[in-house]
């Protein structure tokens, strides 16, 4: 997956310009709208750590889900891939959130 490849490189970039001899935890943001699972991200980025310096690395994964409120009857709800109107009136909504597809933070020995 490429997309856990170019976040496997900026990780190990920030592990290199730090000095770092070994990458314990890794922290992402994955949003329920960004496209990529979970867990499928999780299978990728077991492969591409293995005989690496993160060979070992906690991979912490934050799920965020998208929400909306309704413009025009003020319900909220949580907002999947496939959810463009209210669920309650049929209304369009916009989400907020849900997109987030980034490396938060990582620890290094
Ligand atoms: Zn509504």
């Amino acid at each position: 997956m490429a997309v856990a490849q170019s976040m496997m490189d900026l990780v190990f970039e920030n592990a290199s310009a730090n000095g770092a001899k070994k990458i314990t935890r890794i922290d992402v943001a994955v949003g329920n709208l960004s496209g990529v699972a979970a867990d499928s991200l999780s299978f990728c980025f077991d492969a591409l750590k293995s005989g690496t310096i993160a060979d070992g690395a906690l991979l912490a994964i934050d799920e965020i889900i998208a929400t909306a409120k309704c413009p025009a009857c003020a319900e909220e709800f949580r907002v999947g891939p496939h959810d463009f109107l209210c669920a309650k009136c049929g209304g369009p909504i916009s989400p907020n959130g849900g997109r987030e597809l980034s490396v938060k933070s990582i620890e290094v020995e």
